[in-house]
C-alpha cells in the first residue's frame, strides 16, 4: 500500500491561522503588533523571492515587517551597524538576515551579533547552545517545521529510532536535538557514514536533509517507516526541457515501502515560514515578559 502523503501546505495553512488569532492577542495585550525585520543584501533572485514571501506572510499574520534591501557592494562594517540599530529597535522582535551573504562579509559574524533574544532564525550559538542543553531556545525554522509534522503525524516520538542525515548547523543538528528532547533514539549520519543505507533501514523516522537529489532509494527505507525529505534540488527535467524541483528521496520508490513521507515540493518548505512566523511570536512574547502560548 502507498504511504500516507504528509501534507504541509494544508499543515502550514493550519498553523498560520492559529498564529494569526495569537498575533491579534498580542497586539491586544501590548498595544503594538509583533515585527519582523528582514534584511537582504544584493540581488540574489531565489532570496529575493525567499524575503519577499516572508514579508508578505509576516503581514497576512496581522504582524508589522521591516524589510531592508542593501546593495551588494555594502561593507560588513554596515550590515553590522543596521543588526545593531534593529537590535536596539522596540518594534523589532525579530531579525532575520537572508542567507547567504556577499563574499566581503562574514557571515558569523554577522548572525553573532543579532541579539539572541531577536534571532529568529535560531542560528546564534546562544540559541543553538540552549537546544542543546533543552532549555528555552529559538530553533531554526526547518528542523523546527519537520518535527511539527512528525508530531501531527505520530504523535508520541519517545523511543522511536530516528535516522536524521546531514549535520549542518542550519537542519540536521538542530533536527537531531530536537528529537532527542522528543526521547527519540537519534542517529547523526553525514558525508563519511558507513553503510548508510543499513542505518537508514533501521529508522522509524528517516530526515534527509542532504541537498541531493533522490540519494535515498526505496530499499534504504524500513517498511512503515515516516519520511521527512528537507532536500529541495532543482534538477533538468526530462522530455519539456524545464527544471523541476526534487527532494534527497527518490519519492516514487519510497512512497512504496515508508507508512507516511513528505512530497516535494509541499512537504517541509512551506512549514520554514510559517515556523518564522511562529518564532516571531514568541520571541514577541518573551521580549514583552508575557507567557508562550502552549500550542505555538
Ligand atoms: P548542507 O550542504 O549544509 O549539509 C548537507 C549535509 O549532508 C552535510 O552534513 C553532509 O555531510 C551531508 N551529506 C552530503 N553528501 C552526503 C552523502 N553522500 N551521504 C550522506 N550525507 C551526505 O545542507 P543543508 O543542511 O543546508 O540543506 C540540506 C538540504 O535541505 C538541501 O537540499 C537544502 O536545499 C534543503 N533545505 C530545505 C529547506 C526547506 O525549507 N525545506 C531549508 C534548508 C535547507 P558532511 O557534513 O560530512 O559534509
Amino acid at each position: 500500500m502507498a504511504a500516507a502523503l504528509i501534507d504541509g501546505r494544508a499543515a502550514a495553512e493550519a498553523l498560520r491561522q492559529r498564529l494569526a488569532i495569537t498575533a491579534d492577542f498580542f497586539r491586544a495585550s501590548t498595544g503594538r503588533a509583533a515585527g519582523l525585520a528582514t534584511v537582504l543584501v544584493g540581488e540574489d533572485p531565489a532570496s529575493g523571492v525567499y524575503v519577499r514571501s516572508k514579508g508578505k506572510a509576516t503581514r497576512e499574520a496581522g504582524m508589522q515587517s521591516f524589510s531592508h534591501q542593501l546593495p551588494v557592494d555594502t561593507r560588513e562594517a554596515d550590515l553590522l551597524a543596521l543588526v545593531e540599530q534593529l537590535n536596539r529597535d522596540e518594534q523589532v522582535d525579530g531579525i532575520l538576515v537572508q542567507l547567504p551573504l556577499p563574499d566581503q562579509i562574514d557571515a558569523a559574524r554577522v548572525i553573532d551579533a543579532i541579539d539572541p533574544a531577536k534571532d529568529v532564525d535560531g542560528f546564534h550559538v546562544v540559541n543553538a547552545g540552549r537546544l542543546a542543553v533543552g532549555a528555552d531556545a529559538l530553533v531554526p525554522c526547518t528542523p523546527l517545521g519537520c518535527l511539527h509534522l512528525l508530531k501531527e503525524q505520530l504523535g508520541d516520538l519517545s523511543g522511536a529510532e530516528a535516522v536524521v542525515i546531514g549535520r549542518s548547523n542550519i537542519v540536521g543538528k538542530p533536527m537531531a536535538m530536537l528529537l532527542l528532547g522528543e526521547s527519540a533514539t537519534v542517529t547523526i549520519a553525514h558525508s563519511r557514514t558507513r553503510d548508510l543505507p543499513a542505518i537508514c533501514r533501521r529508522a522509524d523516522i528517516l530526515v534527509a536533509a542532504v541537498g541531493r537529489p533522490e540519494m535515498v532509494r526505496g530499499d534504504w527505507i524500513k517498511p512503515g517507516a515516516t519520511v521527512i525529505d528537507v532536500g529541495i534540488n532543482r534538477v533538468a527535467a526530462d522530455e519539456d526541457g524545464k527544471t523541476r524541483l526534487v527532494g534527497d528521496v527518490a519519492f516514487d520508490e519510497a512512497r512504496e515501502v515508508a507508512g507516511a513521507i513528505t512530497p516535494v515540493p509541499g512537504g517541509v518548505g512551506p512549514m520554514t515560514i510559517a515556523m518564522l512566523l511562529r518564532n516571531t511570536l514568541v520571541a514577541a512574547h518573551r521580549r514583552a515578559g508575557l507567557k508562550v502560548p502552549e500550542d505555538l
